[in-house]
């Protein structure tokens, strides 16, 4: 009889002990989740912070013309006044400036206007003379330093070559020209750049030939036996050229 009342006893404290042995575990369970909980809080903090970063991402740059600025500034462009280019923010509509293309951001070169300068040639080929033109760029235009990451205004005109890249305004005049003008892979500079080509046989005018000593392009309007075409200044330009030759 006494023996099962121990066991009674023993069975109560056994159930009492383990009840409150569990209780603890529980809590220290729920406090785990509510850390856990306030980690995921602080991921949302960061994924909320995301967005601030995010407005460093790449801007797209435009090609808006001078006389456009003011209607490109009305429908949301902006102005970067260290790359000297007009935006679209991030949160810009793209139909609104849409009348605008992108162009390309590893520009080197920038002016207010340019001209482009035809002339004529006799094609190393084919023997016949061929109209080619060059971007001529009056003096006052910049080139990015890239060690300092600024721009250097130049105090004198300047043709531009190898140009792989011309914002649109400036490939469009340059197409426009009397030459044969195209986007054309060069082997011997190894890369595509805006060329010449001989309106008869197609052959390409190579920039190394066109603007090298004695060529038609070679010392920038200071070849007085050279004569050229002018056109109508157009700009802005923006390009990435190899090289621009002057002086
Ligand atoms: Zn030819």
């Amino acid at each position: 009889m006494f023996e099962g009342i121990w066991v009674l006893v023993f069975l109560l404290l056994f159930f009492f002990f383990l009840f409150k042995r569990r209780k603890p575990i529980k809590e220290a369970s729920s406090v785990f989740q509510d850390v856990a909980v306030d980690r995921r809080s602080d991921t949302s903090l960061e994924s909320r912070s995301t967005p601030s970063k995010r407005s460093s991402y790449p801007r797209r740059y435009l090609d808006v013309p001078f006389a456009e600025k003011e209607a490109a500034k009305a429908c949301g462009a902006k102005w970067d006044a260290g790359k000297k280019l007009w935006y679209a923010p991030a949160w810009a509509a793209s139909d609104d400036l849409k009348p605008w293309p992108s162009i390309d951001e590893k520009i080197d070169i920038i002016a207010n206007k340019a001209q482009i300068a035809t002339t004529d040639e006799r094609c190393y080929r084919c023997g016949k003379i061929t109209p080619v033109s060059a971007v001529y760029l009056p003096n006052g235009w910049e080139v990015r330093d890239y060690d300092y990451d600024d721009w250097s205004r130049i105090g004198v005109g300047g043709f531009l070559q190898f140009s792989t890249y011309l914002s649109p305004t400036v490939s469009k005049a340059l197409k426009a020209s009397p030459a044969k003008i195209d986007f054309s892979f060069s082997k011997t500079a190894g890369h595509s750049y805006w060329m010449n080509l001989c309106a008869h046989c197609g052959a390409k005018q190579g920039d190394f030939y066109l603007f090298e000593t004695g060529g038609p392009f070679f010392d920038a309007f200071c070849a007085k036996s050279q004569s050229y075409t002018i056109s109508e200044p157009i700009g802005p330009v923006h390009a990435a050229a190899g090289i621009v030759s002057y002086g």
